[in-house]
């Protein structure tokens, strides 16, 4: 039986990883896929980070491993399928949750949820016929494949803008279409973006449609000011329209709001005694690197609690 099973191995999960091992929890993290890190590891660059300006997302992910690693932390590669309450806690002994997962079971006295996000899809046509083939969601693991070619990215985010800064380096065009006259991403960002030779916001628009033969060569564009539509010849679509947490796996183990975030406030209690949240799951303001690693800190120093009884 473990202290504390922590799901996800993204800045959430290793930050608590950390916590965890010097509080000296038996402490278990699951993670589903082969390398730690999560969204990060996809992410180019990171520049507001404090003290590592500018650091590669995957090299950043290696030296939270590494962290982790040199405290002793042990790891599990599995993806979970339920977390079953196997006995309730009462005020004289803890609960026990039973974490199923497609590589073993679990048993554990606490859980922290740090499952992250995911991106969203736009559901238009073509999209997922062309996917691999042009329609991508990762800037920094395909973009290499669109070099002197033409890319669209659809988003006004930090995500979209920073793809198509990252695409703009070696792509011959980068168009970013974004659905209102306003970028949602930080101004640093923007700045960077509009000042780039080789870019063109295609304002107020949406993207109806991905258009190819064996490989993506155009989208449809629509302005949904004046409701024209017209063709854009290219060679690749990123589409970076925000995330949603992954959480379906544990709707009936922790209250969540109508899209799926967690509902937890810093200490990452969950409405479930024993469960609790950090990271990109939780519902909260800002979802970055930074409020991750402090949720899983928060949330470690949550469980010390619980597990002597003070909470
Ligand atoms: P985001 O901030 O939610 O932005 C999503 C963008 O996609 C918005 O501009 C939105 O338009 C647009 N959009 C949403 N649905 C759409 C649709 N169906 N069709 C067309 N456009 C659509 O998401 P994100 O950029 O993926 O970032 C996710 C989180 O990570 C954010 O909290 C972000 O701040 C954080 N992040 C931070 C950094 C950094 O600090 N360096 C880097 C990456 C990510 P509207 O603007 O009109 O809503």
């Amino acid at each position: 039986m473990r202290d504390l099973v922590i799901i996800g191995s993204g800045p959430a999960g290793l930050s608590a990883a950390v916590y965890a091992k010097r509080a000296g929890l038996d402490t278990l993290v699951v993670e589903k896929d082969p390398v730690s890190g999560g969204q990060i590891l996809i992410t180019y660059e990171v520049d507001n980070y404090l003290g590592l300006p500018g650091i590669n997302g995957f090299d950043m992910g290696m030296k939270f491993r590494e962290h982790a690693d040199k405290l002793g932390a042990e790891f599990a590669e599995g993806c979970v399928s339920s977390i079953l309450i196997e006995k309730k806690g009462n005020e004289k002994e803890t609960p026990v949750f039973k974490v199923v997962t497609d590589q073993g079971e679990y048993k554990t006295k606490t859980v922290l949820l740090a499952t992250g996000a995911s991106h969203n899809k736009l559901g238009i046509k073509g999209e997922e016929e062309f996917t691999g083939r042009g329609v991508s969601y990762c800037a920094t693991c395909d973009g290499a494949f669109f070099k002197d070619k033409v890319a669209v990215v659809n988003g006004g985010g930090d995500v979209a803008v920073e793809d198509a800064i990252f695409l703009a380096r070696g792509c011959k065009k980068v168009y970013l279409v974004h659905r209102r006259n306003e970028l949602r991403a930080a101004k640093i960002l923007q700045e960077e973006l509009l000042s780039l030779p080789n870019v063109e916001v295609i304002w107020d628009s949406v993207v109806e449609e991905v258009k190819g033969d064996s490989k993506v060569n155009a989208i449809t564009v629509k302005n949904v000011k004046s409701g024209e539509t017209k063709d854009v010849e290219t060679d690749a679509l990123f589409v970076a329209i925000g995330i949603h947490p992954l959480t379906e796996s544990f709707t009936d183990l922790a209250e969540m709001d109508e899209t799926g975030y967690i509902i937890a406030d810093e200490s990452g209690k969950t409405s479930t005694p024993g469960v609790f949240v950090a990271g990109d799951s939780r519902k909260k303001r800002l979802r970055q690197i930074v409020t991750a690693v402090a949720d899983g800190a928060n949330a470690v120093t949550s469980v010390q609690d619980f597990l002597v009884g003070k909470n």
